[in-house]
């Protein structure tokens, strides 16, 4: 096919143990799916449920990477949380079949634009500018679940600079892995490719140019990423 202009390229992870590569369509994202993040953000959990959005698929970082702070902020935030990769798709799936569309799991960062987000809700307005802006998706390496089983409990943290800011065990998760994926393939068609980032815990904060994020899921491959200097 001739495309007019240069056809975008095909955001990717890495496999644990496997030379092949995991191709990323979608990047759903769940938030406030813990109660002690959301009563950290000023909300009731017994109130508020959690939310879906998406990140665009050309937002990814690969572990060791670099995100430039981004202009339009001046509280840029982390978020460490658990991505879960489908292996294939559906409508409907039932909570029960969830686990077979997993295709593995790997470690994530919601990077959040935090001083836009009163606003927008407060407004009414898209998340768009405090979530889905460029470099806003970091991912570690994807391990399979035939190497780790169904990943429903065990630590998830985050440090910065070495500090441990946020440190949580995945079982308080509100909607759990399966839940997840079949509330969003009610309301979306999930396909090969489609990511879901699980929430982060409590403990959120802010970063600077310098600073070293690193995420930890047990079981998982740890992301770390550098945080570089403003763009112009
Ligand atoms: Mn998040």
């Amino acid at each position: 096919m001739n495309f007019a202009v240069a056809a975008p390229k095909q955001a990717y992870l890495d496999i644990e143990g496997s030379e092949e590569k995991y191709p990323i369509r979608r990047i759903y994202c769940i938030g406030k799916n813990y109660a002690a993040h959301v009563a950290e953000m000023g909300g009731d959990a017994d109130r508020d449920p959690p939310v879906i959005f998406q990140k665009p698929a050309d937002a990814v970082v690969r572990n060791g990477g670099e995100v430039a702070y981004p202009a339009f902020t001046e509280n840029y935030h982390y978020e460490g949380e658990m991505l879960v990769a489908l292996k294939d798709g559906g409508k409907n799936i039932a909570t029960e079949d969830a686990a077979s569309h997993i295709f593995g799991y790997a470690v994530a960062l919601d990077m959040t634009r935090r001083d836009h987000q009163p606003g927008v809700m407060e407004n009414g307005l898209p998340w768009e500018i405090c979530k889905s802006f460029d470099q806003s998706a970091p991912m570690g390496p994807i391990t399979k679940i035939e190497d780790t089983g169904t990943l429903t409990s065990g630590t998830i943290s985050l440090s910065v600079n070495g500090k441990t800011k946020q440190e949580a065990d995945m079982s308080l998760m509100i909607w759990k892995t399966d839940e997840i994926i079949s509330k969003l393939s009610q309301q979306y068609e999930l396909m090969p490719g489609d990511v879901i980032m699980t929430g982060t815990p409590a403990g959120i904060g802010a970063v600077v140019p310098g600073d070293t994020i690193l995420v930890h899921v047990d079981g998982l491959k740890d992301l770390t990423v550098k945080v570089t200097d403003k763009k112009s």
